[in-house]
Order: structure tokens, then C-alpha cells, then sequence
């Protein structure tokens, strides 16, 4: 496999290096130079295939020689060790539950596959790698509870103090190992500002190899088209060949990977990209004006982007054709009242309840399907996070039903381990410093 920069298509690069550097120096993002197409008896006959079979199909369709055969099935075993059911609603409605990982968000596919095939790629005797990663809740779990155990690397997480949930704190700060929280006495962006400054800090660099883990790497991307095939797998299983995928969109990289998977040759009707009132996509989709704004929060905080980073791969995967982008992709956004009611509406038709996140993407097919009544495509909204993480949104009656998954009761009572830092460079070096 051989990656470009969506800023200068000349560029040839290797996975390998695509997944340490993250991003082009040119501030571009890298994408593969050939989507190849799947074979059409594996999409004919994909509900034959279990998940990892499908992972590894579409894994090395894409990575070619990279990883041998057998080190990347291992790989995608190890990884991809949960489930991704869609869960049937009604006759043409799946929920599509993404957050059976250790974290309880999709996020999981991501971190998991890309700890595991940094630690492929270091092989015996290099240096420890060390992963800095500032979070504003979802992140930060997903990426520490990825590479918990993953032997050569070791995360450092920033995390805002009192600015978490609590079942956050507990999946950043209980792990031990490998993992090591700080809390910082700031917000988000000083979280960020300090890890940006440690990544331009001579000294730590010279001490110390570096990355960044964050969400645009690639290789947290591949791993996400592996549930869009797999859930087409269990629809077909079901008699069901048309399907629409509603995907609640931040930074795009969810959606990129459907929109990925669609390349691949994976038949779907329509993508929906559900927002809430960081609005951006929807407004450019309808506009042709692309405006990125400084993001407003909301209740569906993981999604609260003014400038989502992954927006210019999509571009990129369609020639930035927006006529065509527009026949595979419509855009809806929600406010918070809107989520509130999507919320309420979910549990009580289906006794089902959804996060936030989830409720926009439901309340984006309900849109759809007013907008297109003609369409009788089965419609899956993605179910990107477990409720449980978001517990101050619900009401009582709803959130009285929410069942808390082992992984998080399993830390409860875990002592919490976390150095408290100011908002201090100096401090946060000498930490990294004397401690390593
Ligand atoms: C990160 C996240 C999103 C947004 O996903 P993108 O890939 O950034 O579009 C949606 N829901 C939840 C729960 C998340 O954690």
C-alpha cells in the first residue's frame, strides 16, 4: 500500500511511515494511492463471512504486502475482539451497536487496530513509543484502553480536571501499566496546547519517540469500514439487499470510512451525515459554500466540530466532484431540543435507549424517509457510544433503564491514579522528564 497527501498527490509513502508521522508534513492527510475493488463473489457471498474474516478481507485488500497474511489475521483477531450487532428496531430499522469495546464507543475499532499494528511495526529492540494524547472524554479511553498492555508503547493522557464524566475518569485514570493520566487544572485546548508544545520541544524529542495517536491517522480509519461490510453481511442474512447508513458526524472520519467502504465496492443507497447545530457539512451540501466555524457545545459533545478535520479525505475520495458527492451523501443537523425529543421518541416506540450521539443519526432517517417516501431501503443508524457515558442528559425515567456494562463496573472501586498538573509547560516536561 502506497499513501499520497490530499496537498500533493506526487507524494509516495509507505503505511508504516504514514502511521507514525500521522500527518503529512505539507498539513494535508494521507490517503491510499489505489482503492482497489473487492471481488464480487466476497460482496455476493458476504454473509458468509464472520467479522474478523470480513476485517481481514478488506484489510488486505487494502495493505497488500505490508503485513503478511498470518500477522495481520493475528492482528485483526486481537483488535477486533467484540461484537458489532445490528440491533432490529422494526422490519427496516437496525441500531447498529458500535460500543461493545473496552471504552463503550466505536472509537475502540480504531485504537485497538491502530496500537496493535504500531506495535507490529516496532520490532524488538526499538525504542518505546510514546503516545501523548490530550482527550475531552471519548478519545483519551478509547486510546488508553487501546494500547493498555500493547507491549514497547506507553500513553500519556491529558485529560481537563472536572470537565470529564465520571465513568470517563475511571476508563483514563484506573489502568496502571502502560497508561498514565494527568489532570490538569485547565480546559480541553490547554490540554491540547501542551501536547502540541511537547511535539515541538527539542529535548523531549531527542529523548524520547513521540506520536501523536490522533484520529485522523490511518491507520484508525481502515479498521472503521470493517463494521459497514459486516453490517450489509447481517442484513443480507436477513433477506435485506438496499441499505442506508445514518452516521452522527464530528470530525467526519466515521462517515469517511463508510464513504471509504462504498469505494471498495460495498453497495449502499445513501449515507446520511447527521450533525447537530456544528453544522458545517449540511450547510456546504446545501450552500456549495464551505464556511468551518468555531464549534458550540451541545449534548452531543464527541460531535461538537466547527471544523471537521476528515471533511477534505472525503473530498479527495470523490475528486472533489460535489455533484457526485451529493448523489451518495444528504446531510441533516438537530439541535439539542430536537435530541432531547429524539431521545424520548427512541425509547418510547422501541424501549431502546440512545445516546445523544445515536439520537441525531435516528432522527436523520426520519427525516430521510419523510424527504424520500418512495425509498423502502432498511435504514441503520450507527450507535456510536454507550449510554451509560452520558448520564446527565436523560431523563430520570429513561436513565433509570440504562444498564451499566461489565467493563465499567469492573472499575469501579479501582483507585485512581493521576498526577495533578497546572497549566504549565515546564511542569509537564519535568514531569515527562523525571519520570520515564
Ligand atoms: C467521536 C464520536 C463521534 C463523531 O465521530 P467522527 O468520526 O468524529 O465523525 C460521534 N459519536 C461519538 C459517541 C463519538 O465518540
Amino acid at each position: 500500500m502506497k499513501l499520497y497527501s490530499t496537498n500533493n498527490k506526487d507524494l509516495r509513502i509507505s503505511f508504516k511511515d504514514a502511521v507514525f508521522n500521522s500527518m503529512p508534513q505539507d498539513k494535508g492527510l494521507y490517503m491510499p494511492v489505489e482503492i482497489p475493488q473487492l471481488d464480487a463473489d466476497f460482496i455476493e457471498n458476504i454473509e458468509n463471512y464472520s467479522l474478523p474474516e470480513i476485517a481481514y478481507k478488506v484489510a488486505s485488500a487494502l495493505l497488500k504486502d505490508e503485513i503478511p497474511a498470518e500477522d495481520l489475521k493475528a492482528l485483526i483477531d486481537d483488535a477486533i475482539n467484540f461484537e458489532a450487532p445490528a440491533v432490529k428496531l422494526d422490519n427496516k430499522t437496525f441500531a447498529l451497536e458500535l460500543f461493545h469495546g473496552p471504552s463503550l464507543a466505536f472509537k475502540d475499532f480504531g485504537a485497538r487496530f491502530m496500537s496493535r499494528v504500531m506495535a507490529y511495526f516496532l520490532k524488538d529492540g526499538e525504542q518505546l513509543l510514546d503516545v501523548l494524547v490530550a482527550t475531552s472524554g471519548d478519545t483519551g479511553g478509547a486510546v488508553a484502553l487501546g494500547f493498555l498492555g500493547v507491549p514497547n508503547t506507553r500513553v500519556t493522557i491529558l485529560y481537563p480536571e472536572g470537565k470529564v464524566s465520571p465513568i470517563q475518569e475511571l476508563q483514563l485514570t484506573t489502568n496502571g501499566q502502560n497508561i498514565r493520566a494527568i489532570e490538569v487544572k485547565g480546559t480541553f485546548d490547554d490540554c491540547q496546547a501542551l501536547v502540541k508544545q511537547a511535539f515541538a520541544d527539542a529535548e523531549l524529542n531527542a529523548k524520547f519517540r513521540l506520536t501523536s495517536a490522533n484520529s485522523i491517522n490511518i491507520s484508525r480509519l481502515i479498521p472503521q469500514t470493517f463494521y459497514y461490510f459486516n453490517t450489509y453481511a447481517q442484513l443480507k442474512r436477513q433477506g435485506l439487499n438496499d441499505v442506508i447508513f445514518s452516521v452522527p458526524s464530528g470530525n467526519f472520519g466515521n462517515i469517511g470510512a463508510g464513504l471509504l467502504a462504498y469505494k471498495l465496492g460495498l453497495p449502499v443507497k445513501q449515507f446520511i451525515a447527521a450533525t447537530n447545530i456544528n453544522d458545517t457539512v449540511p450547510r456546504f451540501l446545501a450552500s456549495g459554500v464551505y464556511e468551518a466555524k468555531p464549534s458550540t457545545q451541545t449534548y452531543s459533545n464527541a460531535m461538537d466540530v466547527g471544523a471537521p478535520s476528515n471533511w477534505v479525505r472525503i473530498m479527495d475520495l470523490f475528486n472533489n466532484n460535489v455533484e457526485e458527492l451529493k448523489q451518495i451523501v444528504t446531510s441533516y443537523r438537530f439541535n439539542d431540543e430536537e435530541t432531547l425529543a429524539g431521545i424520548k421518541e427512541i425509547d418510547s416506540k422501541f424501549d431502546y435507549v440512545a445516546c445523544p450521539h445515536t439520537a441525531i443519526a435516528y432522527l436523520a432517517i426520519e427525516q430521510f424517509r419523510n424527504e424520500n417516501p418512495e425509498d423502502e431501503s432498511a435504514a441503520v443508524f450507527l450507535s456510536t457510544a454507550h449510554a451509560c457515558k452520558f448520564p446527565d442528559i436523560f431523563p430520570v425515567d429513561i436513565a433509570a433503564k440504562i444498564e451499566i456494562p461489565e467493563q465499567v463496573s469492573a472499575l469501579a472501586g479501582k483507585p485512581k491514579q493521576a498526577e495533578q498538573l497546572d497549566v504549565d509547560f515546564d511542569g509537564f516536561k519535568r514531569y515527562l522528564l523525571e519520570m520515564s
